[in-house]
């Protein structure tokens, strides 16, 4: 009984200290009240809406696939042993009249196996396949004596009779190659070094050949161009991403 009696103060009171006014201060306006010490309410985040089917990026394929590099009578496979990069030295140039410069040398026609366009006079990566890779042919574009290149000894006019010439559109000794020249490029020497087997080693810029020339220019990176390509064709299967190839003038 005496335990019951407890219990029921202890109850009113507690009543009565819920319900009983803040005594009001005489010192001027109350404090701020006290922050809360507890975690905020975590907020699950929204999941976001399903995605819509991946589109592939500039670079994560390739944009000249094998059938873009075949010829009619079949490549030389055997024949084929380096590849050298130039460039036009003009932003302005097109496979065409390269071609007719070619002639007026002298020559029979375009001296490069391909030229990969900036998008000025002709489309931005665009991959030109010239007469001389379409019948197989030596090339005009890196004349160079017999001797020993690279710790090999190369007869005279070897890089014109084995190597593939590709020439970037653009001087690109005072301005960079596009994105898309870059990937074109990338693209079309990662598709010949696996098609014919070519030493991912012997990819070269006509300077480095020569020794006479700044040809492809001081802002293309052939070491850094190397690197890429040597891990492109170590690397996962290939994906193509729809050539943008070119065979007429
Ligand atoms: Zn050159």
């Amino acid at each position: 009984m005496q335990r019951i009696a407890w219990c029921a103060a202890a109850l009113a009171l507690a009543v009565a200290g819920c319900q009983s006014p803040a005594p009001k201060s005489t010192l001027g306006p109350p404090p701020p009240p006290v922050l809360s010490t507890r975690a905020p309410r975590v907020v699950e985040p929204i999941a976001p809406p399903p995605r819509a089917p991946e589109i592939v990026p500039p670079r994560a394929g390739r944009t000249v696939s094998p059938a873009d590099i075949q010829v009619p009578g079949g490549i030389r496979r055997n024949n084929w042993k380096v590849i050298v990069v130039h460039h036009a030295a003009s932003a302005k140039a097109t496979p065409q009249g390269m071609d007719a410069y070619h002639r007026q040398r002298g020559w029979d026609g375009l001296g490069y196996h391909f030229v990969i366009g900036n998008g000025v006079n002709y489309p931005d990566g665009r991959l030109f396949v010239g007469p001389r890779w379409k019948g197989q042919r030596t090339g005009a574009h890196c004349k160079a004596s017999a001797g020993r290149y690279f710790g090999t000894y190369c007869p005279n006019n070897y890089f014109n009779e084995h190597g593939i010439g590709i020439c970037l559109i653009g001087d690109l000794d005072t301005e960079p190659p596009t994105a898309r020249q870059l990937q074109t490029l990338e693209s079309l020497i990662a598709v010949l070094i696996e098609e014919i087997g070519i030493n991912p080693s012997r990819i070269y810029g006509h300077g480095e050949v020569t020794h006479k020339t700044a040809c492809p220019g001081r802002h293309v990176n052939m070491p850094a161009l190397r690197r890429s390509i040597a891990a492109a064709v170590a690397g996962p299967p290939t994906v193509y991403g729809g050539a943008a190839t070119g065979t007429r003038y």
